[in-house]
């Protein structure tokens, strides 16, 4: 496994391989993000392979579930991220596939910041750049090997600066990593997620 920095607007044959990764790995637990109905929201983890929602199927309702990170979502979404100040996108590869990813970008912390990041009140806490590590990412199979750790630590000694932020779920795998590393929760937000913040 070596993990390398790529350029995403050159290296277009990796960008289909991270977004199948993305799809993958969010796709299962503990995200569980691979359909989603589109009337009661139920979501379902790509193993589950069911073609109509069962809760609305129990209401007497046939609702075909939709993919719930679409290629086309998850496509712009990257490009829009990697279009930001000092974005750096670093994949974990394997003999002949991508086994995981990670990538981030400069914030300026600010009342449009706080509405992005769903973390009302932000920028009273904290002010200036800091670089935003958005998405990190390991394929199931890979995990528990030590990849995503040394995703982000690469990552963090890719970029310039010496703040760093990102957003996680509370007590998640993330925030224990990120707290090993001196780093702390500054902000509870919705949905159990923190806003914590790292010195590099
Ligand atoms: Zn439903």
């Amino acid at each position: 496994m070596k993990i390398e920095k790529i350029d995403p607007f050159r290296q277009v044959e990796l960008v289909g391989a991270i977004i199948l990764a993305y799809q993958q790995t969010f796709g299962q637990a503990p995200w569980n993000e691979g359909y989603k109905c589109p009337i009661c929201n139920l979501t379902l983890s790509l193993n589950e392979r069911q073609t109509c929602c069962p809760d609305c199927l129990n209401k007497g309702k046939s609702v075909l579930m939709v993919k719930y990170w679409p290629t086309s979502k998850v496509l712009s979404d990257f490009y829009q991220e990697m279009s930001k100040p000092d974005s750096l996108c670093l994949v974990a590869k394997g003999d002949e596939e991508i086994l995981g990813f990670s990538w981030g970008y400069q914030i300026s912390i600010n009342p449009e910041i706080d509405a992005h990041l769903e973390a009302p009140g932000l920028h009273k806490l904290v002010s200036g750049n800091y670089f935003y590590l958005d998405e990190v990412a390991v394929l199931p199979q890979y995990q528990g090997k030590g990849i995503g750790r040394n995703l982000i630590k690469q990552l963090f000694e890719n970029q310039p600066y010496k703040r760093i932020i990102l957003r996680t779920l509370k007590e998640s795998q993330m925030s224990n990593l990120i707290i090993s590393m001196a780093g702390e929760i500054i902000l509870p937000i919705s949905r159990d997620r923190v806003i914590m913040s790292v010195f590099y």
